[in-house]
This record gives structure tokens, sequence and C-alpha cells, in this order.
């Protein structure tokens, strides 16, 4: 899930798929608990947007019961002050029924109050309201609300039927309104040796990004025998990952140094799934994303050679055994590669050919990041 736009306005993911569905499914579970054993109630979804809540509600009820749509509609009475509100959609007799009000959403209750009063007057046997979610911040009317699925703050939402302006009701997600992005974030990607480090030098300066290398952080920590550095040299000096909760804490304290960034390029990090999914959740917290994993592409023996000759010169340990660089492939090949299918599954990942001239590469990447 990431940011999204509709019209003029970003929206961050707020409330998962699997988080409706469990709702849901309490929801249906509940109304059928408290009813009568052979009770068969009518349901009534206010359109337009239940429909998608009433669809999955009356799947996850077990019991028969009968669905009906309503619609509020305002129409201009015979004098033309008047302007009278009037239920579309209802032509089931209701005398002496249970009807059960399904509502994806009540903020002010204003709308609902108005449904709720025409229903009264039906001689209906009980009359219930179930809503998908509840605004108690903004709700100012006496009715009951006798199931409620989730109470939220009083932030515009779109999603699961719910719409802005008339977009948004086909995402399977909610999402709240956030600020417009402020900045352009990048994953750089690829194998030990592809060259991300000596890229990111260039790239900071030509967009005025920060640079984040979590190899680089974790070298400097060691350096100054930090907590930190002890902890993770043990992992590095094998070639092997340092775990993701310590990595993953480092690079957030990483980035809130630098809040007010333009952007930042990643290097070395995300290389697990979880850090992947972290970064991402830490991000939309903060109204920003990823905007593109780009991914130098370099064959692994020419990465070899390239270590060998880096380690001749960079003191990096890691760098000088042959061994060990074997095992930062095999920990990259099981463990990192599969971000490329996360990135790509976002429609984010660009591939890049990583062999060439520094410059050559440097513009390569440039062209990619100019269309992000
Ligand atoms: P690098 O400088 O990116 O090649 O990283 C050198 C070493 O630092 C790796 O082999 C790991 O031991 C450790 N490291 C760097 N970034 C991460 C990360 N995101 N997750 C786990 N370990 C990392």
């Amino acid at each position: 899930m990431s940011i999204i736009k509709l019209h003029d306005l970003y929206f961050k993911p707020f409330i998962s798929e699997n988080e409706i569905k469990s709702i849901v499914k309490y929801l249906a579970q509940k109304v059928k608990r408290d009813l009568p054993k052979d009770e068969v109630p009518i349901f009534v979804g206010i359109l337009n947007g239940c429909f998608l809540f009433a669809a999955d509600f009356i799947r996850e009820f077990e019991g028969n019961c009968e669905v009906s749509f309503v619609k509020l509609a305002s129409y201009q009475g015979t004098s033309s002050t008047e302007n009278v509100k009037q239920l579309v959609g209802i032509n089931e007799d209701l005398t002496g029924r249970t009807v059960i009000i399904l509502e994806d959403i009540i903020d002010t209750g204003t709308t609902l109050q108005e449904i709720y009063n025409i229903f009264r007057n039906k001689n209906v046997k009980q009359l219930k309201v179930a809503t998908l979610f509840f605004k108690p911040d903004v709700f100012r009317k006496e009715l009951p609300i006798n199931y409620i699925g989730k109470s939220i703050s009083d932030k515009f939402i779109v999603g699961y039927g719910l719409d802005y302006n008339g977009l948004g009701r086909n995402y399977s997600e909610i999402y709240q309104l956030s600020t417009p992005p402020k900045m352009k974030n990048i994953v750089l990607f690829g194998p030990p040796g592809a060259g991300k480090g000596t890229q990111a030098e260039f790239l900071k300066e030509m967009y005025n990004l920060v640079h984040i290398s979590t190899g680089d952080v974790f070298r400097f920590n060691i350096k100054n025998e930090t907590e930190l550095g002890l902890l993770a040299k043990k992992y590095m000096d094998e070639g092997d990952l340092v775990p993701d909760e310590v990595t993953i804490n480092m690079l957030k304290a990483e980035v809130e140094k630098n809040a007010n960034a333009k952007g930042f390029i990643f290097d070395g990090f995300p290389r697990t799934q979880s850090q992947a999914e972290a970064l991402d959740a830490f991000l939309t917290e903060k109204g920003e994303q990823i905007n593109g994993m780009i991914a130098l592409e370099v064959p692994e023996d020419l990465l070899v050679e390239r270590l060998l000759e880096r380690g001749k010169t960079s003191g990096r340990t890691d760098d000088t055994d042959e061994g060990k660089i074997r095992n930062r492939f095999n920990e990259y090949n099981t463990k990192t590669a599969v971000l490329k299918d996360y990135f790509d599954a976002q429609n984010k990942y660009y591939g890049i050919n990583g062999v060439g001239s520094i410059k050559e590469i440097t513009q390569r990447i440039a062209k990619v990041f100019d269309t992000l």
C-alpha cells in the first residue's frame, strides 16, 4: 500500500484490507447473535458508499436475510422554496420486520437521522443501525448506533466504497487524507560491489538528497566502538546480515536526524522483506513514500573482481576474502534479491545496466530519477 492521489489530494494507507475483513466479520457475527433465532432481518444499505461493506457483510452473515438499498435524494417540492428529502429504492412492506440499516461511515449523523426518521414511520418491529466506521468527535445526534465496527478520528477517508469527489471507491483498503509528499526518495539497489555507494555520491549532489548507507553507518559505529558497532561487527566480519530489528531502528534514527531533507537515497537498505515493509510503514506514517527502486544490474563475476580490487584499498575486511564475498552474495541472493519483486509489484522497480563508466551509469540513473 502506498500513497494515492485522487483529483488534487493525497491519501495515505490507513486501514488494511485484512483489518476491514475482520471488522466486517465481527459485525456480522454480533448482529446475528443479537437476533431471535429464526428472525429474518432486512438489511438496508445506504448508497452509494456502503455497497462494498454491505456485500461483504451479508456474505459473513450466517442465516437468511433480505437485502435492499436506499438512497436519500433531495427533490424540489411543488413550491420553489420547499426542499424535500425522499428515500428512493425501498419498495418492500416493512410492517413488523426487523430492519437493520447498514452504513459505511457515520460522521455528523445528519443523513442517517433523516433516514432513521423515515423508517421509524413504517411500523417496523425493530430498527437498528450498524456502521463500519464511526466518528465520535463529530457525531451530533441522539439516535442510537447499535453496532460500530471501528471508531476513527475526524479525518477524511476514502476507499472500500468511500469516495472523494467520485474517486477512490474501488480501493480494497481505507486511505486517509494526507499532506502532499515533500520528498523524493529512492532505494539504490544491487548486489555488493554494484556501485551503489559511488553513484549515491553523485546523485546526492545533483539532487540535493541525503545519502544513507547502512553499511557506512555500521562501519562508523565500529570505528568508534559504540555498542551498536560492537553488535554489528560480528555479523559484518562474516559477511552476514545484521539482524533486522537493529538495522531498522538505526535507519529510522538516521532519517529522523534529517527531517527536513528533500529526499533520501537509501543505499544498502532495505535488504530483507521485513526491512522493506518497515520502511514503507515508517515513510507512510510521515505522508512520504519510496518513489522508486533503482537497481544496478551487474554480472556476479564482474562484481567479485570489483570487490577484490576495492579490498586492496578500502580497508574493509569483508572485501578481501573471497569466501566472505561469496557469503555476501549468498545473503543477497537468498534474502535481498526478492525485494525486486516487492517493488515491482508496486510498479516501482527500475533496472539499470550497471556496467559501463561511472559517468554513463550516473546518467542512466538520472534519466530514471527525473521521471519519478
Ligand atoms: P554494505 O556496505 O552495504 O556492503 O554493507 C556491509 C555489511 O553491513 C553487510 O554485509 C551487512 O553485514 C551490514 N549491513 C548493511 N546494511 C544492512 C542491512 N540493511 N541489513 C542488514 N545488514 C546490513
